[in-house]
């Protein structure tokens, strides 16, 4: 063969394979869609490589919408909703504002371009019937696609924590019912685990002052807002047998000195405080951040033998209860009905739920920021794990990685870079099967929706003062509790039950289309 015909047979070859990678391409020239996307105060770049990749695959470019200076995303999108030019494409961490402007006209229904354009979202759906039942609204629109977390692969999201080098120190053993929690406890307040000879131990402490209450009556299968039962009906927690006897117990619990006595005020910075001054024993916080001070040189240095470890839950009458599970998703986008070319921007939607679109937004671009290694598994590159002075995490976002468009998380990224042991824990935890998973984010119409915005705000307002006050010991439970009830009713219980219940039943219908 000569080499005149071998040169042009292989520059047919390189342009079949340049014709086959261009699978992807959505538009024969490059074409730009706006977009209105800020995510922990950052926004949207589109130097970010995840989304220059994308338009090199795609042809489509993102650009923002709004300057870099705007950082709420609420503040950017009440503004452009308001001045009448709306970008093509809104990404945003709220769906019942997505929706309610989807319902105004603001937002258009995706549901038939998904039919005829979006073929990965479309059998994406099918195989995760939850997922699509998340993405519509109550009119049977689909108005945004949803930033998905890995919720099938992982549930667990906070743990119950342990002092194990205070158990080792004092001959105790791993509680296994809340009974033994509560003797775990009144040792760890009275037998000095910390040595420095003075009872100044808090069994109990809680970082989130928001969410003490309801963790703490959640380990005994409490809830503290609407939950569904095992009979799909929807109950107010604070209204059931289970919540009058879970609160009763955690006010011995303070009145006995088990619980932080600031718990409600002391503030973020508590786990902290509780851990590096050798004073805490016990929390329910995130696995990866509390894993984390086990390899803390400076803790280590002060409290040599510490030892914080997640166990399951003890039992109460029974079963292991983890409140505060994952959700199945963020936020998402939609398309404005202003957008230039919707279908288009439907394609480019589907683009992210392809095999490279998923790998792309979970992983970055290959050989820059993962590798595949010789089973095709991913890793990270050390330019994410061994970047000086980050965290893989900060990295990962400055690189636009898991930035919030609608997507699907991979559990697997979270793996490649999270500790080991947090993972492990976690992992137990779905195993066991203690994890309580929180009611589906429902779907309102516009009028159940303003019912029920101003309903739920009294609610929690009550449960969550009282809770407090009872807790605290400011007021006594039992004398309370029916007039607690009472005003329940008043502020409209019944109604919120009643909406909640024909929206939670639409939510399960919408399954079944
Ligand atoms: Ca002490």
């Amino acid at each position: 063969m000569s080499i005149k015909i071998s040169l042009v047979l292989l520059i047919v070859g390189i342009l079949q394979n340049i014709c086959f990678a261009n699978d992807y391409k959505i538009s024969k020239v490059p074409i730009k869609l706006s977009i209105l996307a800020i995510q922990n105060g950052k926004t949207f770049d589109e130097n970010w490589i995840v989304f220059k990749e994308a338009f090199k695959d795609t042809n489509v470019k993102l650009k923002s919408y709004s300057s870099k200076n705007l950082t709420d995303e609420i503040q950017a999108f009440n503004l452009a909703v308001s001045s009448g030019s709306l970008p093509d494409i809104i990404s945003l961490a709220y769906p019942e504002k997505l929706e309610s402007l989807g319902m105004d006209g603001g937002i258009i229904p995706l549901n038939d371009l998904i039919e005829k354009h979006a073929p990965n979202i479309k059998s994406f759906f099918k195989k995760y019937p939850r997922y699509k039942m998340d993405a519509v609204a109550a009119d049977g629109n689909i108005y945004f696609i949803p930033d998905y977390y890995d919720w099938y692969a992982m549930r667990a999201a906070q743990g119950l924590f342990i002092r194990k080098d205070w158990i080792n120190k004092l001959g105790l053993k791993i509680p296994e019912t809340m009974e033994e929690l509560y003797d775990v406890m009144i040792a760890f307040k009275t037998k000095d685990p910390n040595q420095n000879g003075k009872m100044d131990e808090i069994p109990y402490f809680e970082r989130s002052s928001e969410f003490a209450d309801k963790e703490l009556i959640g380990l005994f299968g409490a809830e503290i807002s609407f939950y569904v039962d095992e009979n799909e009906t929807v109950i107010f927690g604070p209204t059931t047998k289970r919540f009058k006897e879970a609160v009763p117990q955690i006010v011995k619990w303070y009145r006995e000195g088990l619980i932080d006595p600031e718990i409600f005020t002391r503030g973020f910075q508590s786990r902290d405080y509780m851990l590096r001054n050798d004073l805490g024993g016990i929390t329910f916080d995130w696995f990866a951040s509390t894993e984390s001070y086990n390899k803390d040189t400076e803790l280590k240095e002060k409290v040599k033998d510490f030892e914080f470890i997640a166990i399951i839950p003890p039992m109460y009458a029974g079963k292991s209860y983890a409140p505060d599970a994952r959700t199945t998703y963020l936020g998402g986008w939609g398309i404005s009905a202003t957008c230039k070319d919707p279908i288009l921007a439907i394609k480019y939607f589907d683009y992210w739920f392809s095999d490279k679109g998923y790998e792309l937004s979970n992983w970055g671009v290959e050989n820059d920021t993962f590798i595949k290694d010789v089973n095709g598994k991913n890793k990270f590159t050390d330019t994410v794990i061994k970047s000086p002075g980050k965290t893989p995490l900060q990295v990962l976002r400055e690189k636009g990685i898991q930035f919030r468009i609608g997507a699907l998380q991979d559990y697997g990224y979270e793996k490649a870079w999270g500790s080991p042991t947090a993972l492990e824990w976690a992992e137990m935890y779905m195993e066991n099967g203690c994890v309580v998973d929180p009611m589906p984010t429902l779907k309102y119409t516009k009028d159940e929706n303003r019912k029920i915005q101003k309903i739920n705000s009294q609610l929690n307002t009550t449960v969550k003062e009282m809770n407090q006050k009872w807790i605290l010991g400011a007021v006594d439970f039992d004398k309370t509790y029916d007039e607690f009830l009472k005003r329940l009713n008043e502020i409209g219980l019944k109604e919120a039950i009643e909406i909640n219940q024909r929206a939670y039943e639409r939510f399960m219908k919408n399954n079944k289309q």
